[in-house]
């Protein structure tokens, strides 16, 4: 499976308890085919005191989720488009992508 998704990329989950929430890629896991999403499948973790600035104790964490279950959103579509890949001639060659609904970049 190819992933087109990357860091800072606002998805929306398909699935699962957190279905049809958005936010922001923070990190993907390409081997395990897993990304963290900002403030979302939150999960308590507990946490070692270090030093006297960080404490310990527990701590909201976000949890990974399966890349198939969030796609990218347009912010036009208000929701997980399809997109496809352009080459911007005006952009140095950059590759953006065209939501295939309506059009626009996301
Ligand atoms: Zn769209």
């Amino acid at each position: 499976m190819t992933i087109r998704l990357k860091k800072n990329d606002n998805v929306m989950v398909l699935a699962g308890k957190e279905k049809n929430k958005i936010g922001k890629i923070i990190r993907i896991n390409k081997i395990t085919n897993r990304v963290y999403v900002e403030k979302i499948n939150m999960i308590k973790r507990h946490m070692k005191p270090r030093s006297s600035q960080e404490p310990g104790g527990i701590i909201d964490k976000e949890a990974s989720i399966n890349i198939s279950n969030v796609g990218l959103y347009c912010s036009k579509c208000k929701k997980a488009v399809r997109f496809s890949l352009k080459v911007d001639e005006n952009n140095d060659k950059k590759k953006i992508r065209i939501c295939k609904k309506c059009g626009s970049e996301v």
